[in-house]
């Protein structure tokens, strides 16, 4: 059996891993597999194809869905219930919206963390309670498993499903489902891009070798007092909670100066084609909200149904709608600088341990600040320079 890909440039180059194609095979010939950097890719089984090509019909980076969204309206705001900020990381309108789905009969599917295998997968409220839902988990999440799920419910049920992921799982679940539906409600956010599954494993299997604990849970966005100003990664360990400063850890590091994201993220097309009903981002740029352990969110309403969500939990937030392209919160691949990433994947299989990325991460940090402390130093001279300069003329003019 020699083992094919759907599409070599798809695999290779834009493959974001969505899992439309292994979802849609009616023969079950496409497995995801891990490649050599850690991410899942689709491989299909010649023996097993019976060569109907749905595969390649509903992916979306061969055929994109029929229409993206059209932006309409953008807000600045976070929901009011405290339970929210605490819950969620940023404004907690994911978080309302679901509860309130939830509390009229709906389902709704978000990305967890399972600890007994060390992933990030898409489940359901029926699984999990929201407080696992929430948060921005920093690794690429395997959304398709809930793919067939989704269409069991908007086909035979009545009931109302949230679906929250990546602008990419959104084009997957749009593509695998291939009509729309009244009772879907689908988010997406502003998506800096999705680091490696493999390395992310690979550093909680160390964490407990080194522990001899189980790492039952991780947060990456937890807002107290500490992570002011910053963000901090918690491993929650049996009875014991670690800390790491983002910026002191390899993977929260390499993953901010995208080191170690998929390949598809170099080359995505998403920042300007939401296939959701609401992109949810951060909003880093407000100054009406003073308190910075208040997480405020950035909410563009795509579709009709992303308008009425928001017309539903309007009185429940503070809000103030915004211009639109008055924040840059669209950050298309080429304003971020991916030249460090193949030295770092690199690096990671050549150890086939941690050791080689977390030297790489040092030899990268070390670099960083120094180039940093440079420009400072030149600017601070430049800056001491001319003012030399200007009273010199001061003093030759009086002379
Ligand atoms: C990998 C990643 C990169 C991001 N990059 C940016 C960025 O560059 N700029 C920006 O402004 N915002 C970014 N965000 C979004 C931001 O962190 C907030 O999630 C968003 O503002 C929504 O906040 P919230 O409080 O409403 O909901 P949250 O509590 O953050 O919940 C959001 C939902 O997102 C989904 N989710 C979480 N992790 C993943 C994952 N790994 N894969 C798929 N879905 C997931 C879950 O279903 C979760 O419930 C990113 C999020 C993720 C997961
Ligand atoms: S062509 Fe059809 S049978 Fe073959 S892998 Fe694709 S979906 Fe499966
Ligand atoms: S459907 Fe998704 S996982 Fe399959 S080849 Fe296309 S992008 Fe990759
Ligand atoms: S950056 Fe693009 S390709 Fe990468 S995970 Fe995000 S939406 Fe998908």
């Amino acid at each position: 059996m020699k083992e094919k890909y759907i599409n070599k440039n798809v695999v290779f180059d834009s493959c974001t891993g969505c899992g439309a194609c292994y979802s849609i095979c009616p023969v079950q010939a496409i497995t995801m597999q891990e490649d050599q950097e850690g991410f899942l890719y689709p491989v299909i089984n010649p023996d097993k194809c019976v060569n109907c090509h749905r595969c390649e019909k509903v992916c979306p980076v061969l055929l994109p869905p029929d229409q993206p969204g059209v932006p309409n309206a953008l807000f600045s705001g976070y929901i009011m219930d405290e339970k929210y900020q605490k819950q969620c990381s940023s404004g907690g309108v994911f978080g309302r919206l679901a509860d309130k789905i939830i509390s009229n009969g709906g389902i709704v599917f978000g990305a967890v963390f399972n600890s007994g295998n060390k992933k990030v997968i898409h489940s359901s409220n029926l699984e999990y309670g929201m407080d696992k839902i929430c948060r921005s988990k920093y690794v690429q999440s395997e959304a398709f498993h809930c793919y067939s799920d989704i269409k069991h419910l908007l086909t035979e049920t009545n009931r109302k499903v949230l679906f929250c992921g990546c602008p990419c799982q959104v084009a997957g679940l749009k593509q695998f489902l291939g009509e729309s539906y009244e009772n879907l409600i689908t988010i997406d956010f502003v998506c800096h891009g999705v680091p490696s599954p493999g390395v992310f494993r690979d550093f909680l299997a160390e964490e407990e070798k080194l522990e001899g604990k189980k790492v039952l849970d991780i947060t990456f966005r937890e807002k107290n007092a500490q992570g002011k100003g910053e963000e901090y990664l918690y491993l929650y360990l049996h009875q014991k909670k670690k800390e790491f400063r983002s910026l002191d850890h390899f993977y929260y590091y390499l993953f901010l100066h995208n080191c170690i994201l998929r390949r598809s993220c170099m080359n995505c097309e998403y920042p300007v084609h939401h296939y959701s009903d609401l992109t949810l981002a951060d909003d880093w740029e407000q100054n009406w909200v003073d308190d910075p352990l208040t997480g405020v969110s950035l909410i563009q309403t795509n579709t009709d149904i992303g308008s009425q969500c928001m017309r539903e939990i309007f009185d429940e937030m503070e809000i103030r709608q915004i211009e639109m392209g008055s924040r840059a919160y669209i950050r298309m691949p080429h304003d971020y600088d991916y030249k460090d990433r193949n030295n770092a994947f690199k690096s990671y299989r050549k150890d086939k341990s941690l050791d080689g990325l977390k030297r790489f991460f040092k030899q990268v940090k070390f670099r960083n600040e120094m180039r940093k402390r440079i420009i400072h130093d030149l600017s601070v001279m430049r800056k001491r320079l001319l003012k030399i300069i200007a009273f010199k003329k001061v003093k030759t003019t009086y002379q």
